[in-house]
C-alpha cells in the first residue's frame, strides 16, 4: 500500500480534451464546456456529452463546491424561446455599447 496522497483535482485538468457539441454541431474542448456562456456553472449537457470520455460526474463532484454541484446537476435547458429572447437582448446590449464607444468621440 502506498502513501502517497491523490492530489485533487483542479478544474482544468481536463480542458484540452475535446468532444463533438451536438448544439453546435462542431468539436469543443471541455474548457468550452465547463465555462458554457460565461456562467459560473459547466454546460447542462455536461455529463451526458462526456461520460464516456471520462469520469466527468465524479470529477466535477470533486472539483465543484456541493452547491455548484447540486445546481448543476438539477440544471435544465431553458425553453427555447426564452433562449431567443436573452439572445437578442444580449445582441441590442452589445449593439448599444458599441454605438456608445463608437459616439464618445465625436463633438455635439
Ligand atoms: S456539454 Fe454543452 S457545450 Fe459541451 S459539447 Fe455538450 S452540449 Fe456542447
Amino acid at each position: 500500500m502506498s502513501d502517497e496522497k491523490q492530489a485533487a483535482p483542479e478544474l482544468g485538468d481536463h480542458d484540452a480534451l475535446e468532444t463533438r457539441c451536438p448544439r453546435l454541431g462542431g468539436p469543443v474542448s471541455f474548457h468550452y464546456c465547463r465555462l458554457f456562456a460565461g456562467n459560473d456553472l459547466p454546460c447542462w449537457k455536461v455529463f451526458d456529452c462526456w461520460w464516456e470520455t471520462f469520469d466527468v460526474a465524479g470529477f466535477l463532484k470533486q472539483a465543484l463546491s456541493d452547491t455548484a454541484f447540486q445546481r448543476l446537476a438539477e440544471s435544465k435547458p431553458k425553453p427555447k424561446m426564452l433562449s431567443l429572447v436573452e439572445l437578442i437582448a444580449q445582441t441590442r446590449k452589445n449593439l448599444s455599447m458599441e454605438k456608445s464607444d463608437t459616439t464618445e468621440g465625436e463633438k455635439p
